[in-house]
């Protein structure tokens, strides 16, 4: 008699489960890279000022024992980020004056930006909205309506920027009743999706994405956020796959971080990954001056010339625009 034999699938997480078992402690971050103890007092300090959030996925492309590897150097809080130089502030983009709702803002003619979720799937440290006041932007039901209710009376409007924190870290059922709201305002154009979780946990974009975002009628642009080649696995590579074949327009904003990616071979090599991957370099961002980042810091002087060298290792179709972001002003001025 032939016997039936079972062989286990191994099980794979959900993309809720993955994050939920992101590690959010200083001590298991350090062990689990073999770090030793030398980091772990500043990476205790750093915490208390953001917290620690790194999902397996995106740990995984790290080098154990590498103190120096450039995606670790993103999530690692140091010392360093409780100095307080002038200049360094809490809302360095002055998007507070520009809030003419909960979760809404309008800075920038023709487009707005939506903070769809306060959750991010990873805490980068150099991140612009570190201290954004996330409790008081996030609007329930009600105010959503008063944010649709502003779009539909401005008829000059055409993209709905969704952005956040990770506006992918919101549920699918939230975001596909936001998504068949701003369908239904004939005057927009285009739903662009400002993310890093298909970078940092690439089974995010699963069935239930592509099925809301594929439906929509308005033009598709997901903008990315790597920094470096090393975060680029062959996993990201097939999110990315799965988000064109649903139409997407694929680019990335990178922000040139000191330590990080302040090489032209390191932004070489980036700008390459990301083409094989199906995404255009969009902008490489100065650091925002926020509070807690300015060891991040390259100057100004040092970003142009880098940007210019690299202009001799790229075609021009690969080459992002270095910008800054000044509050006030009408667009990102180039650099
Ligand atoms: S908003 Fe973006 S840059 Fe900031 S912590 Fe979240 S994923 Fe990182």
């Amino acid at each position: 008699m032939q016997e039936n034999i079972i062989i286990a699938q191994p099980h794979t997480p959900s993309w809720q489960q993955q994050l939920s078992q992101a590690i959010r402690d200083p001590a298991a971050l350090c062990q689990r890279l073999g770090l030793g103890d030398t980091w772990l007092p500043g990476a205790r300090n750093g915490h208390q000022l953001f917290e620690i959030c790194v999902p397996e996925p995106y740990l995984s492309r790290m080098t154990p024992g590498d103190p120096n590897d450039p995606l670790l150097r993103q999530v690692l809080p140091l010392n360093a980020e409780a100095q307080t130089p002038a200049g360094y502030v809490a809302d360095p983009l002055a998007e507070a004056d520009h809030q003419p709702a909960k979760g809404l803002i309008h800075k920038y003619a023709g487009r707005v930006l939506l903070i769809a979720s306060p959750a991010c799937a990873i805490n980068c440290r150099y991140c612009f909205r570190r201290h954004f006041p996330y409790s008081d932007n996030s609007p329930s039901r009600a105010q959503w309506q008063e944010t649709l209710d502003y779009l539909r009376a401005d008829t000059t409007i055409h993209e709905v920027i969704l952005s956040g924190g990770d506006p992918l870290a919101a549920s699918d059922r939230q975001l596909t009743w936001l998504v068949e709201q701003l369908d239904n305002i004939p005057h927009l154009k285009r739903l662009r999706i400002h993310t890093r979780l298909p970078v940092v946990i690439p089974d995010r974009v699963d069935d239930t994405v592509l099925g809301w975002l594929g439906s929509t009628r308005l033009q598709k642009v997901v903008v990315l956020h790597v920094n470096h080649a090393n975060e680029i696995d062959q996993a990201v590579v097939d999110a990315c796959a799965r988000l064109k074949q649903i139409g997407a327009t694929l680019l990335n904003q990178s922000v040139l971080l000191r330590n990080v990616n302040d090489r032209v071979t390191t932004l070489a090599a980036l700008s390459e990954r990301l083409f094989e991957a199906g995404i255009l370099p969009y902008y490489l961002h100065v650091l925002d001056p926020v509070q807690g980042a300015a060891h991040f810091d390259v100057p100004d002087e040092e970003a142009r010339e880098l940007v210019a060298e690299l202009r001799n290792h790229l075609p021009g179709f690969l080459m992002p625009r270095l910008v800054r972001e000044i509050p006030g002003e009408g667009s990102k001025t180039p650099l």
